[in-house]
């Protein structure tokens, strides 16, 4: 049973100039789902969810999410950044967690309303954006163990800026060299709520390690890099023949990254060769250690094109390049964050109006 508390309890603020997540916009938008179908969306203050202890995704864990961000442009619109791929990966999490499907156009319109709604505190200073939280969880309140059969599609609003305080030029990453982030046939592709929690115990020892992000390796042979708790990893190879800009290929232990693959398609534009394979530990620990690997970087919504300067193991720490952010994921991420806040055309067709 969902219900919702009389007093509005979010943190609101029109200050949006405080980190990333931390205050919320005045309303939300929201759909139920019954066995029924989806209700109409519904646009409400901010407010607490009122829920019995029996509530179905508190014990079992029936939550997925999505990220996306409203970007104020020079010409007085609001745009999102590539939505519908959102929507349609929202669908593809909800299918593995047995929730039922949301239609794109729901999806969109829920966001969109949100964004109409709360229009005046999308912030307009550089580096800031309105972060956009799509969620479902299962509300039902039962202890049997089964797919639910009530739920509540929310969307909210988050006035951010940097996700990474912009004093540190380079992050240092911590490589989970035992405890795997997903597995074959597992939820890795799913932007489910379970695979954060159960990242957060090496998150822990990361931090323990001076890290501020986990770097996770496949579950099978702990030797291929994956990609990072809430961020796809890519790394810039200088040899003989050129720049190459390298990720892992995606397969279910990798999430789809909108970020990895609007970068990988900006990268050819740029003129780099651009590589999808595996790739060892030992490669880019060898390749930092020899010069051959010159950047590496993290990437996705919130952290656009994040630098990775150190990297430590239980063998110890590699440095890349000289530790500081490279020439690439520079240029990647002023080219990507130029057609995002509308600087630069949209030659891709990427940004969509909120009307
Ligand atoms: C959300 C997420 C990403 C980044 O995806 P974007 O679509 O680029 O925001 C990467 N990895 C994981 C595990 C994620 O949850």
């Amino acid at each position: 049973m969902f219900t919702t508390a009389s007093s509005p309890a979010g943190e609101s603020s029109h200050d949006p100039g405080l980190g990333f997540g931390r205050v919320f916009t005045d309303h939300l938008t929201s759909m139920s789902w019954t066995t029924d179908g989806w209700e109409r969306p519904q646009v409400r203050p901010f407010h607490n969810l009122s829920l019995s202890p029996a509530t179905m995704v508190l014990h079992y864990g029936q939550a997925i999410f999505e990220g996306l961000k409203a970007y104020p442009h020079p010409d007085g619109e609001i745009r999102l950044f590539r939505p519908e791929l959102n929507a349609r990966r929202f669908q593809l999490s909800a299918d593995r967690m047995a929730m039922p499907e949301l239609p794109v156009d729901d999806f969109l319109d829920c966001v969109s309303l949100l964004v109409s709604t709360d229009r005046s505190q999308v912030p307009d200073r550089p580096g800031h954006s309105l972060y956009l939280r799509p969620l479902m969880i299962a509300t039902e309140a039962t202890l049997g163990t089964r797919p639910a059969e009530e739920y509540l599609f929310l969307v909210i609003g988050s006035p951010s800026g940097p996700y990474f305080n912009g004093a540190s030029p380079a992050i240092t990453v911590w490589v989970s060299e035992d405890l795997p982030r997903a597995h074959p046939g597992g939820t890795g592709n799913a932007k489910c709520a379970g695979n954060y929690a159960a990242g957060m115990a090496v998150q822990r020892t990361a931090a323990e390690h001076g890290a501020d992000q986990v770097v996770f390796l496949d579950a099978h042979e702990h030797r291929y890099l994956e990609e990072l708790g809430g961020m796809n990893l890519f790394l810039v190879r200088q040899d003989s023949r050129g720049t190459t800009l390298v990720t892992p290929p995606l397969s279910d232990t990798i999430l789809h990254g909108i970020t990895r693959a609007s970068l990988l398609t900006l990268a050819a534009d740029l003129g780099l060769e651009v590589e999808e394979r595996p790739i060892t530990l030992a490669e880019w620990r060898d390749g930092s250690d020899d010069g051959s690997v010159t950047e590496s970087f993290a990437c996705g919504t919130a952290a656009v094109v994040t630098p990775i300067g150190r990297v430590r193991t239980s063998a110890g720490e590699f440095v890349i390049g000289d530790g500081t952010p490279g020439e690439w994921s520079a240029r990647l991420r002023t080219e990507l964050l130029a057609i995002q806040e509308g600087t630069t055309p949209d030659r891709h067709g990427w940004m969509r109006v909120v009307s």
